[in-house]
């Protein structure tokens, strides 16, 4: 039949062969076509199926540029280059899976390579003007196009404009050439902060506080009294900063991890603002903070402010308590009622505050999350909200032994939906530690037939030992919840395009469907349904304890957030309207606004010569604060319906309204549908312990 992947006439036993034939016969009854990825064996293969990629793209496009204008069709155009992204995409998914989890290191390489080509060649499309003639020439019949269709064909418009197509071509050449610098200072941007070491010897005394197993540890200890710490190194930077009692070793700590690559990167992200001020202003946007928003959730970087701007004023008496509170511990220990509390200091005093009030015994919960009963209560509860089964099946083909595959179906008909990979343990070379990774996304293909999308979810969770089973932690929980989640965004996607297909959305909104679903992990209710001592199942885990972990939970979520917030509102300032002519000072910028926003620095520190959201998430930053307010206010639809975070109906809801568009609509609209009222922020404030219970 048709719709069998040529993946299955490699020499696989006769039993997998059967199982996922009849799946794929399944899958087929309702259109669906269920393709088992097709994974490279070799570098060799790998590198190939990357030229074959190349090659059939680069023949696409030229049979869509030479076309006579006359005849030009939506399908001819836009349709025609739609697909050929869509087709050199998988590839490319598969060789970032490859590059990041495979367990043999030629395999890792050709994988990096692999991305990184598909990369470059997918950027060389949006120079190809041949290309972007015919598509105008399609636009310019002024086509009458709705839903999918319209929204392709304008984002595909916008994806050339913003290229700088629409300019002359010697002022396209130009931003052509900014770009390319531009990518090159970001890569020395990288590796200088790579190459930035900032080891520090202490004395025994000097790090009273610090546990003892990580002096003791051998990369620690360097002989009888002395310890090197690395500022560089974010383990052990942490674990100082949190414990240490002598104020004075924090503080060398932190001017040292503040001011890393600081000679380096200062002039290197100076000449980087300037570039990007320099393409924006080209291109006729006020800002590069305009010129990103205009394709997110925010529009405009006016809006990002002011959100920012809003939930800074918001949450200010929670910080301002907190900060009360770290300064009245700090007076007890310094003997000075004046105590100030600077940026050296919150860490060690959120983590005294969280051992004084909840004393919280963080590895005795892991004995109520054994991974495989963790696994089956997850796919239980998503299931059962979801209307969806997970069924476990032989993987045709394993890049790791302990590598799971299960197909996703609908629980009342049995049609399967999509694949779902997991590889959830850790092992030498695998760099992937908590993350979600797309392989197929679905789309529309010819003859009505609809393409099965296929996720994997990788996890580094502790694997289990001898009679021993493999115990998460809380948090290793959390991130099941909400790497699952992103999974279910790309699986449950019913969008035309791969282009619009799940996770697909605004980079200031993916996250927070994910982050909603975290929260089903600190209510009683859920955790009820499958947490249970793995010694005597009959154990749950108590209420006082669930109690306790709610109230530490957000204890100190000011100081958490504030600083947030402090990094988005910095972000936002280095990439706002800029003369031209006027050099940048991008540390001025950003200790002021930081100093404003969280609390007092020292003068020498550079914190932006570090700080590596500048890369990628530039003028973005603000979107984690942004997606987690609206994950909240989501949360609430879960909340005030009958069976809290279990009802059926709210997560229909959020599969009709929110996973199944993807971005084939506008997520403000799909965000107002779910809640059937405007976003509001007081959700997200009452949440972490401010604000009023009025969502309207
Ligand atoms: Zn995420």
């Amino acid at each position: 039949m048709s719709f069998l992947l040529t993946c299955l006439s490699c020499n696989l036993p006769a039993a997998q062969v059967a199982a996922i034939n009849k799946l794929q016969v399944a899958a087929a009854r309702t259109n669906r076509v269920l393709s088992v990825p097709d994974f490279e064996r070799t570098p060799d293969a790998l590198t190939a199926s990357v030229a074959d990629a190349i090659a059939k793209g680069n023949s696409e496009l030229d049979q869509i540029a030479s076309q006579n204008l006359d005849h030009v069709t939506f399908e001819n155009t836009v349709g025609a280059l739609e697909n050929l992204r869509a087709e050199s995409s998988i590839v490319a998914n598969r060789a970032a899976l490859i590059a990041e989890t495979h367990a043999d290191s030629l395999m890792r390489a050709a994988g990096e390579r692999a991305r990184k080509k598909l990369q470059e060649w997918n950027v060389g499309l949006d120079y190809r003007e041949d290309v972007f003639k015919v598509i105008k020439a399609f636009a310019s019949k002024e086509p009458k196009l709705t839903g999918e269709d319209a929204r392709l064909l304008a984002e595909t418009l916008r994806d050339f404009r913003r290229a700088g197509m629409e300019m002359p071509p010697q002022e396209r050449e130009q931003i052509k050439q900014l770009r390319s610098e531009l990518s090159a200072l970001a890569a020395e941007f990288e590796s200088n902060l790579l190459a930035a070491k900032a080891p520090f010897v202490f004395t025994k005394a000097e790090l009273d506080g610090v546990p003892e197993d990580f002096l003791s540890s051998p990369r620690i200890r360097r002989d009888n009294d002395r310890y090197q710490v690395m500022a560089d190194a974010m383990w052990q930077y942490n674990i100082v900063e949190d414990c240490a009692r002598n104020e004075a070793t924090r503080k060398r700590l932190y001017v040292a991890h503040d001011s890393l690559a600081k000679e380096k990167n200062v002039p290197v992200i100076n000449r980087m603002l300037a570039l990007r001020n320099q393409i924006a202003l080209k291109l006729g946007y006020k800002s590069w903070a305009d010129y990103q928003a205009e394709v997110r959730m925010a529009k405009t970087a006016a809006n990002a402010q002011a959100y920012i701007d809003n939930l800074v004023t918001g949450i200010h008496p929670k910080f301002e308590a907190e900060l009360r509170e770290f300064q009245k511990m700090k007076a007890t220990d310094t003997g000075d009622p004046k105590a100030q509390i600077n940026i050296w200091d919150w860490r060690y005093y959120t983590n005294q505050l969280n051992k004084l009030k909840f004393a919280l015994d963080k590895e005795a919960l892991r004995n109520f999350f054994p991974f495989e009963q963790t696994l089956d209560g997850m796919f239980f509860i998503f299931g059962r909200v979801f209307g969806l089964r997970f069924d476990q099946t032989e993987p045709p083909y394993k890049w790791a032994d302990d590598l799971r595959l299960y197909v996703v179906s609908n629980a009342d008909t049995g049609a399967p939906i999509g694949l779902l990979y997991l590889d959830m343990f850790p092992r030498e070379g695998k760099t992937a530690r908590g993350g979600e990774f797309e392989i197929v996304n679905g789309r529309r293909l010819p003859g009505d037939k609809y393409q099965a999308p296929a996720a994997a979810v990788v996890l580094d969770v502790p694997p289990p030992s001898g009679d021993n089973p493999s115990l998460l932690s809380h948090a290793d929980v959390e991130i099941l919840f909400h790497e699952l989640g992103h999974a279910l965004h790309c699986i449950l996607t019913r969008a035309k395009y791969s282009r619009f297909a799940g996770t697909h959305v605004p980079i200031d909104f993916v996250e927070a469907p994910s982050q909603m679903l975290q929260n089903w992990i600190w209510d009683k209710r859920v955790l009820d349904t499958f947490a249970a001592d793995y010694r005597d199942r009959s154990k749950k885990i108590p209420a006082e304890i669930i109690k306790k972990m709610n109230d530490a939970r957000f204890a100190t979520a000011g100081t958490f957030y504030r600083r947030q917030f402090a990094f988005a509102a910095a972000d936002l300032a280095l990439h706002e309207a800029h003369p031209s002519e006027e050099p940048y000072d991008c540390v001025a910028i950003s200790n002021r606004i930081f100093e404003r926003t969280f609390l007092p620095i020292d003068a020498q520190t550079s914190f932006i010569s570090s700080f590596l959201g500048l890369n990628g998430y530039d003028a973005g930053y603000y979107g984690y604060a942004w997606a987690d307010a609206i994950a909240a206010d989501m949360a609430t639809v879960f909340e005030k319906a009958k069976d809290g975070y279990l009802d059926k109906q709210a997560g229909m809801k959020l599969r009709q309204e929110i996973y199944e568009p993807g971005d084939s609509r506008d997520v403000n609209v799909s965000i107002e549908k779910f809640l059937g009222r405007k976003q509001s922020v007081q959700p997200f404030l009452k949440k972490i312990g401010i604000g009023s219970e009025d969502t309207k």
